[in-house]
């Protein structure tokens, strides 16, 4: 037989295209249109059904950046269409290729009801079936003109991703606004075409049912009258149903398509965005539920749930009734979909406390699955994390953008820094926006790694950021390919349906241990620098402001403020979202976070002041020092505050404070009892010896607390990627303006100031109880540059460690495979930690987070360098990416143990304070073991007034302990981290052993006596 095949191939695409799809909306009439634009920010719906729209043409162009603009569309149903399904087409002005990312619709009826949302995939809204025509239709549109930041010419620097910035130039012109008979059987045979030509592109050639589709579908052509495609669509769907009656082989690879909409909490729009986004595409849902009783519609991330329930009352209640009947599913348990490689242990924690117990207490929902399809890479100590709030399972999709090496599995358990395990699946579909095409299933098939021990996976499936979600012809394929022969076989479920299935499908799954590090996006560790301090300042004050209410309120009597923490911590975990703390939003998402973690910060010093105050007892008595940290400093109990010592507080057996010298050959000598570190005259640290060993730290002829400055243009996704070849090139920024001792007060500090291009640099150096304290403040006006501090270090070491949530986690300084190659841009949270057998040194931080270590081998031997990322300056999507003035302090402490990096990285981040009084404050807890942290110290969240402890083992080792409670104990049981029960209740008074595994996190619920 001749091959035909491109033949009937393009047969197809240009009969679907020009005949067959205009037919389904045979008939139309326009509908009139009316519209008011709202002068600013958004407004209530009531009013906008209230307002009095003038009149605007079709092909009129309306929508300034950012605006909201109500239409009101009004026509009658002809007479002669009785009886006929009508729909209304509102056409927005959609670009069809961005489902999302630009303007989208919610439509109400008349009395403030939402109907369903407009989006570019999405734009009909059904009117029903008349049974006489003339019925009157008026329908009202609340319209945002959202402008398409990333658009086709890719990542150009554009001023419209703020408010203050995006001009009011009309953005969209006014498309099809019609009544229109809707054709079903036109609109069936379309899915038809769609499934069947889509299958059969993906079969091989040589196969017989590719043959066997392609003769069946020149048939249904031949039976279609072009000139009158209503009439003949049944006839071309009788030539198929033959071939779509044929089932799926035994083998066939088995697909759990998740209804899912993956939206950004913010990103290329501000928050207040997503609240609306959040409604149009859940009131889609709700409606799509009633239409369809197989699908299944999955919703992640608490914090959207909340925002309709307050914002949008009237698509709540559909919600609320859609959840009801376990087809609109809560999905996952965190209160956003965070990134995970930055928020700190108790942040961590807390993203499932408020994520699981919104869904527990709306829904009665305790979800074991966690759903975090985008986030830009695993950190190590997240299995136990997910253990210890209850969940088992994780989904991600994000692993599979990984540049250089391709994941090994599908579906394995990944293991943590604890040991803990947590059953995973990476859908091999590679997209959590399927859209049901054939292409992707057959992609998702074809490219499952666990074939023959397994053969499930999951597809979220749906139009994510704005694109409303599901669609009825995503439903119409799914249901063609539930059992279709050459097809894997796809049905509707919930995540936990389809984890059930994986886990008995796959009893002995492969093990993957450590970080799922994401081979992309590693700048994220760095851009938006004051965005990942306001993140880690508000952390540390969390810290304190719930140990500082809690000693209060069980020493004092004093009120508890569960209602500010609960807000603020909601808060900060929403600003934790992975494209908030990534630094990868727009300009506006980011202004309104610094102004926000400014206020989060004065609210939380309020709270630490009020409660210390209410500790201090009469403020005429001299000072207290009180120390939050979890260490003993200054001989200030950990958790507790005492007089400090006049006049200075004494240093950790470090003796007198350091004193500044002049330095043989230029520069000066900085030096206490414990490092002596000298300065040259470029101002770069080309010695700093560990007094108690006299030990070198840094190698001979190099400098540490060196800047070095690299250009930095990816080829893609600037805010988000750091191109590895940033690295070939760079400066090196030697030349000091001055290099001076501080002088008066600050007597033991040299200051050096450098400039460079359009910026400048003060770095203030001081050694203090044994640790090189450096506090840099830049002036930063680059573009696409790259800001390292980097500290050449003595050390022969074949790994370093980087703090993770509660403990750390190890990385190769060597580049053997290309798996360590590409981690050439890593994450630590509070220390990284280099080290040989009985001697180390920490690197600590008060707010930096992406940092690469190197190993050099020259004539001296081998060393180590650490590089400190300080600051980028990408131009997309804010083209003023981190212009402006920035502080950073970061220690040096040589002959550091990782038990010292533990400590010393919680003093930077939570300095002592002063507060007049002179009451001691003996702590809430103690433990007599330094290896165990604790890492928080608060009232239960029930407000039962139980006082909740949690703690874990931070050096990797066995930890045996004593927990001592400074209050009356009535009884101690162990808790998960929503601090509900695990254990067996303990009554032995108010002495708790501890016996901790490496890295083990516990936590203990004290009722009081
Ligand atoms: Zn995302």
């Amino acid at each position: 037989m001749h091959d035909d095949r491109d033949l009937v191939e393009a047969r197809l695409r240009r009969v679907l295209d020009e005949r067959i799809r205009p037919a389904v909306h045979p008939e139309s009439v326009p509908l009139e249109v009316a519209v008011w634009h709202a002068p600013g920010e958004p407004v209530p719906v009531a009013e906008g059904l209230a307002a009095t729209p003038g009149p605007i043409a079709v092909g009129r162009e309306w929508g300034r950046p950012w605006g909201t603009s109500w239409f009101t569309v009004t026509g009658v149903v002809p007479r002669e269409w009785g009886g006929r399904v009508v729909e209304a087409i509102l056409d927005l002005g959609f670009a069809e290729d961005r489902p999302g990312f630009q303007c989208e619709g919610l439509v109400y009826r008349p009395d403030g009801t939402p109907v369903k949302g407009l989006n570019p995939r999405n734009q009909w809204v059904r009117v029903g079936s008349p049974a006489e025509g003339g019925e009157e239709v008026r329908l009202h549109i609340e319209a945002a003109s959202n402008p398409i930041i990333l658009g086709r010419d890719g990542f150009r620097p554009t001023a419209l991703g703020d408010r203050e910035t995006a001009g009011s130039d009309p953005l969209y012109r006014l498309g099809r606004m019609d009544l229109a008979v809707f054709d079903k059987t036109v609109w069936e045979l379309v899915m038809d075409l769609e499934v069947l030509g889509e299958l059969m592109l993906e079969l091989p050639v040589d196969s017989a049912r590719r043959w066997e589709l392609l003769r069946a579908l020149d048939r249904a052509l031949d039976a279609i009258d072009l000139q009158d495609v209503n009439a003949t669509a049944a006839a071309a769907r009788a030539e198929l149903a033959g071939v779509m009656a044929a089932p799926a082989a035994p083998s066939a690879h088995r697909i759990s398509a998740v209804g899912h909409a993956h939206i950004d909490s913010a990103w290329l729009w501000p928050l207040r965005e997503t609240v609306r986004k959040v409604a149009r595409t859940a009131a889609n849902m709700t409606a799509l539920l009633e239409d369809e009783p197989d699908f299944v519609f999955a919703m992640s991330q608490a914090q959207q749930w909340a925002w309709i329930k307050e914002h949008r009352p009237e698509v709540w209640a559909k919600v609320v009734k859609a959840v009801a009947t376990g087809r609109f599913v809560p999905a996952g348990g965190m209160w956003v979909e965070s990134d995970t490689n930055m928020p700190g242990s108790e942040a961590m924690a807390r993203q499932f406390v408020h994520g699981k117990r919104f869904f527990i207490e709306e829904f009665g929902v305790d979800n074991e699955e966690v759903w975090l399809p985008d986030t830009f890479g695993f950190a190590a100590g997240l299995p136990q994390i997910i253990r210890a709030a209850g969940s088992k399972r994780l989904l991600t999709q994000k692993i599979s953008w990984s540049q250089t090496n391709a994941f090994p599995h599908h579906t394995f358990l990944w293991e943590g820094i604890d040991g803990t395990r947590i059953f995973t699946h990476f859908p091999p579909v590679d997209t959590y926006n399927c859209s049901m095409h054939g292409h992707e299933l057959a992609h998702a098939a074809r490219n499952f790694r666990d074939k023959g021990v397994a053969r499930h996976s999951l597809a979220p499936t749906g139009w994510g950021d704005g694109g409303g979600g599901t669609t009825r012809e995503m439903v119409a394929k799914a249901a063609r390919v539930h059992d279709l022969e050459g097809s894997p076989a796809v049905r509707w479920e919930t995540p936990a349906e389809f984890f059930a299935k994986a886990e008995a499908d796959c009893p002995h799954p492969p093990v993957w241990v450590g970080e799922l590090y994401l081979e992309l996006h590693r700048a994220t560790l760095t851009s938006q620098a004051k965005t990942k301090q306001g993140n880690r300042r508000s952390e540390s004050l969390l810290r304190e402001a719930e140990l500082w209410a809690a000693t209060a309120a069980v020493r004092e009597g004093a009120p508890y403020p569960y209602e500010r923490l609960d807000r603020i911590w909601k808060t900060v975990l929403l600003h934790q979202f992975h494209d908030i703390l990534p630094g990868s939003s727009i300009a506006w998402v980011h202004r309104e976070a610094r102004r926000t973690y400014e206020l989060v910060a004065r609210e939380l010093d309020e709270i630490i002041d009020g409660a210390q105050r209410a500790l201090a007892g009469d403020p005429s008595g001299g000072t207290l020092l009180f120390n939050g940290a979890p260490h003993r400093r200054h001989g200030v109990p950990a958790g507790g505050a005492a007089p400090e010592p006049a006049p200075a507080p004494a240093r950790d057996a470090a003796g007198p404070a350091a004193r500044v010298v002049p330095r043989d050959g230029g520069g000066y000598v900085l030096a206490d009892a414990l490092l002596k570190v000298e300065i040259d005259a470029r101002g770069l640290v080309v010695s700093a010896i560990d007094r108690r060993t006299g030990r070198e730290t840094v190698p001979p002829g190099r400098a540490a607390c060196l800047l070095q400055l690299h250009p930095d243009f990816p080829n893609k996704w600037d805010a988000w990627d750091v191109d590895a070849f940033y690295r070939n090139t760079g400066t090196d920024l030697t030349e000091a303006d001055e290099v001076r001792p501080a002088g008066g007060t600050d007597g033991g500090t040299v200051v050096v100031r450098r400039s460079f291009g359009a910026s400048a640099v003060t770095q203030r150096l001081t050694v203090d109880g044994g640790r090189l304290l450096i506090e840099t403040e830049v002036d930063w006006h680059e573009t696409e540059k790259f800001l390292k501090l980097a500290f050449p270090l003595d050390v022969r070491a074949d790994r370093y460690a980087s703090e993770s949530q509660y403990g750390h986690a190890y990385r190769p300084t060597h580049t053997n495979t290309s798996w360590e190659a590409a981690k050439f841009e890593a994450c630590n949270h509070r220390f990284v930690h280099v080290a040989e057998p009985g001697w180390g040194v920490a690197l600590v931080n008060d707010s930096t987070y992406g940092h690469d270590v190197t190993r050099d081998v020259d004539a001296h031997g081998t060393t180590t360098t650490v590089r400190v990322s300080l600051l980028r300056a990408p131009r997309f999507p804010d083209p003023e990416t981190d212009q402006g003035v920035h502080r950073f302090r970061h220690a040096l402490v040589p002959g550091a143990t990782i038990g010292d990096a533990v400590r010393e990285g919680h003093f930077i981040n939570l300095p002592e304070r002063r507060v007049p009084g002179s009451a001691p404050v003996a702590p809430l807890v103690t433990v007599d073991d330094d290896a165990v942290v604790v890492s928080a110290v608060k009232l239960a969240d029930d407000e039962s007034g139980d006082v909740v402890v949690r703690l874990y083992e931070s050096r990797g080792g066995r930890a045996r302990a004593t927990l001592r409670a400074g209050f009356p104990v009535a009884e101690v049981v162990t808790t998960d981290l929503l601090e509900r029960q695990t254990g067996e209740p303990r009554r032995e008074g108010a002495e708790v052993p501890l016996a901790l595994r490496p890295f083990e996190l516990v936590t203990l619920r004290f009722t009081r006596a």
